[in-house]
């Protein structure tokens, strides 16, 4: 009874120190922060090859250095350029950044989000941005704050790669050029952060996973979560080929365990690609205990202790 009471009393302590961790790192200020500035008005929209996509890219950098994320392997800064085809000359940019791993580092884990939008659209007659509040200031900003706290816990055994992908809303070109260059053999997991700015389906702290059944992904996050109130679910959306239209499918083709997790109730969404995906719309503290859930599931698979199972590959 006793040693079982000690037992209790230290893992309540863990907990806590692990809970308070966590809100100093990922807090509410600084996740509204990022959200706001990559969907204000300033940025137009974010629009492929526009300035406002350059100032987005420019405000991702600054986080990144101020985080200490170092540039991927064989690359100078954090942008990964390169062209949509060989005869267009106008640069595409990822910005991408990583934190070697300890023990594991050959194995690579990819948190990310596109940070590209639709720029200036037909709208109404007051305005004319769209602004990706909720698509995909949302799920960059996450991404973003998973690279701060991952830092800042400073355990991975694996080599964590942070990417914000350009050119999703006009192909996947991003995600693509990316792909393209790493083994795609090498990356154990990648979580895609896609639309997490309103309540999902399943109420609040709860989230979905698409392609939940092709690996157990999906299995790994919820078990790190027992004990909290925040609940993985499958993606309830079939239908709607959730998985094969945001920036995972590349990599999953390939064979990597690479899912999205968003909350958007897609199927009523009616801000869905208008000018009225503004910041004013989305639920900050859903997004924030979206982003801490997230960054807790993914514990084992950073530390190297869990691997998820592959998804059958599509492309040889
Ligand atoms: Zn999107």
């Amino acid at each position: 009874m006793k040693k079982t009471l000690y037992t209790l009393l230290i893992l309540f302590c863990t907990q806590q120190v692990w809970a308070q961790d966590i809100d100093k790192i990922i807090t509410k200020d600084y996740v509204d922060r990022l959200i706001k500035t990559l969907s204000s008005d300033d940025m137009q929209g974010r629009g492929t090859f526009t300035p406002g996509i350059d100032k987005a890219a420019s405000l991702i950098e600054s986080e990144f250095k101020k985080i200490g994320l170092e540039p991927l392997d064989g690359e100078k800064t954090y942008r990964q350029t390169f062209f949509k085809d060989s005869t267009d000359k106008r640069p595409l940019f990822n910005v991408a950044g990583m934190i070697r791993g300890k023990s594991k580092a050959a194995e690579i884990v990819v948190f990310s989000g596109h940070y590209d939008h639709l720029g200036i659209i037909k709208g109404n007659d007051t305005d004319s941005i769209a602004n990706g509040a909720d698509d995909d200031a949302s799920g960059t900003t996450a991404m973003i704050a998973l690279a701060k706290y991952y830092k800042k816990l400073n355990n991975n055994e694996r080599t964590l790669i942070f990417v914000a992908f350009t050119a999703e809303e006009i192909g996947g070109f991003g995600a693509k050029y990316f792909s393209k260059k790493l083994n795609p053999d090498d990356v154990v997991a990648m979580f895609n952060i896609e639309m997490i700015g309103k309540e999902s389906k399943f109420g609040k702290n709860a989230a979905f996973i698409t392609g939940y059944d092709k690996s157990d992904f999906g299995k790994i996050l919820q078990k790190n979560l027992a004990g909290s109130p925040f609940t993985f679910h499958p993606d309830p959306y079939p239908r709607q080929n959730l998985f094969y239209r945001s920036d995972n499918a590349t990599l999953a083709a390939l064979g990597v365990p690479a899912h999205t997790i968003s909350t958007d109730q897609i199927d009523k969404d009616e801000l869905y690609h208008t000018v009225k995906d503004e910041y004013e719309t989305l639920d900050t503290d859903n997004i924030l205990s979206t982003i801490k859930s997230i960054a807790k599931s993914a514990i084992t698979i950073v530390k190297g202790t869990d691997t998820p199972t592959r998804i059958p590959r599509l492309i040889e």
